[in-house]
């Protein structure tokens, strides 16, 4: 419950998670907290543009209802061990430069995958970073303003 509000009050939606010694353990986001996998799998697929009556109403309530369910669970319990990462020592192709974040790296590593964010870690494991899609969508922008205007 802590977690869910150290991202509902950053305005944030996941967290790399580290042990003692700073090394990445796992991610985890508004969905491992909510444990939304396990209800949006259930939820029948609909071809409408609008969605039924009262449904809104309906999967907010079930939100409420899985709060209540992880009462007393850890971040440990409910993140996603082993999560897809960035390593700074790897020699990422550079398409876009995104050197104004610090690393050099392929965007497409981000945009390729379903994930919002990539942790960044050293050769030790040790967490030092994390990169988001909006990250990479940001400095995308940020260079092609730049080129509009120097031509
Ligand atoms: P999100 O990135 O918030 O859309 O997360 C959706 C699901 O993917 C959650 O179960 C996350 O724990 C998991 N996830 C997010 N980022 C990563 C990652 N870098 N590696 C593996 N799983 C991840």
């Amino acid at each position: 419950m802590i977690a869910l509000k150290l991202l509902v009050d950053n305005r944030i939606t996941g967290l790399p998670v580290t042990d003692k010694d700073r090394k990445l353990v796992g991610v985890v986001s508004d969905y491992n907290l909510l444990a939304l996998d396990s209800i949006l799998g259930k939820r029948p697929s609909s071809n409408s543009l609008f969605p039924e009556a009262g449904s809104t109403w309906k999967a907010f309530k079930e939100i409420q209802h899985l709060l209540t369910k992880i009462q007393g669970k850890t971040v440990g319990d409910l993140m996603t061990p082993l999560p897809l990462v960035l390593q700074t020592f790897l020699p990422y192709s550079i398409e876009i430069s995104l050197k104004l974040l610090g690393f050099p790296l392929d965007p497409r590593i981000l945009l390729d995958t379903k994930y919002q964010r990539l942790p960044v870690v050293d050769e030790s494991g040790n967490l030092v970073g994390l990169i988001t899609r909006g990250n990479v969508v940001r400095a995308a922008l940020q260079v092609k303003c730049a080129a509009e205007e120097n031509t």
